[in-house]
């Protein structure tokens, strides 16, 4: 049986980054991830990070736009452990290898990003999360000694002890379908977001909640799920995200008139207003019938007023983007683009060492929710959460490692999962296919829980994700086999799926008021009085969500009105 000091699930940003500060406190590392390292969904992270590194800059008016990004939902220890520690990170990834931008000065380049009120966005082109996680994977190499990798292991259940404390997971050799248990001191979750719960989304097939519901079904809290981000700007027929960066390098949003309409919900931001803006921007245009594209459920973003050598030099990808799946030049004319789910605001719910209330169970990185986002997430600011709460993770699991020695743990657990895998190959060919509950949660979800909210519609997701979970219980696989058999995979993450999809329902049915990403048409205004507070949500005996409220820490900056 594998046994770890400090157990990673999760190898994209946030797990090596806690990886690399696991095993420079000399502790044995292990780090499990379901694809290839390099393959997490970190790789796509296009845009940019934030810190706070120009002379002219501050790290408070980095929290501060962070704070009222959140829509005061933040809270506010935790986002200036963030921000003030962010110059030293980016600095960081500087000297361990990370080829970021520089000006004709030479000094390090700072695009503009969507809710900053300066430009403070370290790039690497439009390729940032891939140029860190190769950086990372590089690192972790000289420390081959005490980290073991295991590469295409599936985790499908974390292990709680007697005294309600996490010892372990068990996983899937992915290749050949053995099952392991491994024992850990301490577990760390990175294993990222949720984005699959929706169709469109920018997110990776990988991001299907594994971690948010193993932890859930563990006994942890979750809090801040109805806080689902939409991106302005993503492909209207497949989802793929346009980066921010765009905007950031001065690109417009125009209706079918021809008129930058942000300028009449953010005279002075105008496309750099915070995301849920400028998407319930782009959602009132379309509404009122002066979208653009098929149907007129599209926006233009017109990239062509960047000039042609910068769009070439700093938004590569997304000119490849442009050509390959929409037919379109964005350096000669506009590109249709609507907004599209990206990102998830809750998780996890852990302190800023990413504790857990399970002892030795952590939560970094999108799987968790400090909560530094609260109701909005602005741009650049996730690859540095990822980094800052990974790496303090890693530090705090380490320490703790130190004073306690390796728990038992049986083959119980095993056996359980076994045999549940068991039990999925041998459904037989009768109820629904995993795909088609897939794509049915999906479209629900987007059609319900997205930009604009109301009871009537959260009520029927509800309604669906109940019956889906229902349908799932019997839903068959076609791949009966051990080797590579992503079909039962697949039937895994349904499930994991489906119980975040309810958590993210619940929440957002509970939050009678209008916040950040949650803009409820019944409820539009924000109020302060009755909702100035996080929803978590545990699961109850009988597996059904349970709410209850924590306080949002304020420690400088009191709610006010929130203009751009
Ligand atoms: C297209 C796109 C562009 C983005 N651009 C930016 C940007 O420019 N700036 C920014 O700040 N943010 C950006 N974001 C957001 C940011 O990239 C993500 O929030 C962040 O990278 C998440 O990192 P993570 O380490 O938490 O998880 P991920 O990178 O998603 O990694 C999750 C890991 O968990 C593993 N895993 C999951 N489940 C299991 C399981 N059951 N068993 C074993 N392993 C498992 C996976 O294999 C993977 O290694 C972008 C997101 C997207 C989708």
């Amino acid at each position: 049986m594998p046994e770890h000091d400090v157990l990673i699930i999760g190898a994209g940003l946030a797990g090596q980054r806690a990886a690399l500060a696991a095993a420079r406190e000399g502790v044995s590392v292990g780090i499990i991830s379901k694809v290839h390292p390099v393959r997490s969904h970190s790789v796509a992270a296009a845009g940019g990070i934030n810190a706070a590194i120009s002379v002219a800059d501050d790290w408070r008016s980095h929290a501060y736009d962070t704070v009222k990004g959140s829509d005061f939902l933040g809270d506010q220890d935790a986002i200036e452990v963030m921000c003030s520690e962010a110059p030293g990170e980016v600095m960081h990834l500087e000297h361990i290898g990370v080829t970021f931008h520089r000006n004709d000065a030479g000094e390090l380049d700072l695009r503009a990003f969507g809710g900053a009120s300066m430009n403070r966005t370290a790039y690497v082109a439009d390729i940032t999360g891939q140029a860190i996680l190769h950086v990372l994977y590089e690192q972790l190499m000289k420390h081959s000694s005490s980290v073991e990798r295991f590469e295409e292991w599936f985790v499908t259940s974390l292990i709680i002890d007697d005294d309600g404390g996490c010892a372990g997971v068990i996983a899937r050799d992915i290749r050949t379908g053995r099952m392991e248990t491994f024992a850990a001191k301490n577990v760390i979750l990175a294993s990222g977001g949720a984005g699959q719960c929706f169709k469109p989304t920018t997110n990776a097939l990988i991001c299907t909640a594994d971690g948010i519901t193993q932890a859930y079904r563990a006994g942890a809290p979750l809090m801040d799920m109805e806080m689902i981000q939409y991106h302005p700007t993503t492909l209207a027929e497949n989802g793929f995200l346009i980066t921010e960066g765009a905007r950031g390098e001065g690109a417009h949003l125009l209706n079918s008139e021809g008129e930058r309409f942000m300028s009449k919900m953010a005279p002075n931001k105008m496309e750099l207003a915070s995301r849920d803006v400028v998407s319930r921007a782009e959602q009132i245009e379309i509404n009122e019938g002066r979208g653009v594209g098929p149907d007129g459920r599209g926006i233009y973003l017109d990239i062509t007023v960047v000039p042609r050598k910068r769009t070439l030099e700093a938004l590569r990808e997304i000119v490849n983007i442009g050509k390959d799946f929409a037919g379109v030049d964005i350096t000669r004319e506009p590109i249709v683009i609507q907004p599209g789910q990206h990102y998830i605001m809750g998780g996890v719910k852990t302190d800023k060492d990413g504790r857990t209330p399970i002892a030795g169970l952590y939560a970094a990185g999108e799987v968790a929710c400090v909560s530094v986002h609260g109701g909005n997430r602005l741009g650049a600011n996730s690859l540095l959460d990822t980094l800052i709460f990974g790496r303090r993770a890693g530090e705090h699991a380490a320490a703790r490692a130190r004073s306690l020695a390796m728990p038992s743990v049986s083959e119980a657990q095993l056996r359980r999962d076994a045999e549940m895998i068991e039990q999925i190959i041998a459904r037989p060919r009768a109820g629904r296919r995993i795909s088609e509950i897939k794509e049915e949660l999906g479209t629900t979800m987007n059609q319900h829980v997205a930009v604009f909210r109301d009871e009537q519609g959260l009520t029927a997701a509800r309604e669906v994700v109940v019956r889906l979970k229902e349908e799932a219980a019997t839903a068959y696989v076609d791949d009966r086999g051990t080797v590579f058999n992503q079909d039962v995979l697949g039937a895994i993450e349904l499930g994991y799926m489906l119980d975040a999809a309810e958590t993210m329902v619940v929440a957002a049915l509970e939050r009678k008021e209008s916040r950040g990403a949650q803009f409820r048409t019944d409820f539009p205004e924000r109020n302060d009085a009755e909702w100035l507070k996080h929803i978590n949500i545990n699961c109850g005996e009988d597996g059904e969500p349970k709410v209850s409220y924590s306080p949002v820490t304020i420690t400088q900056w009191q709610p006010e009105e929130r203009k751009y």
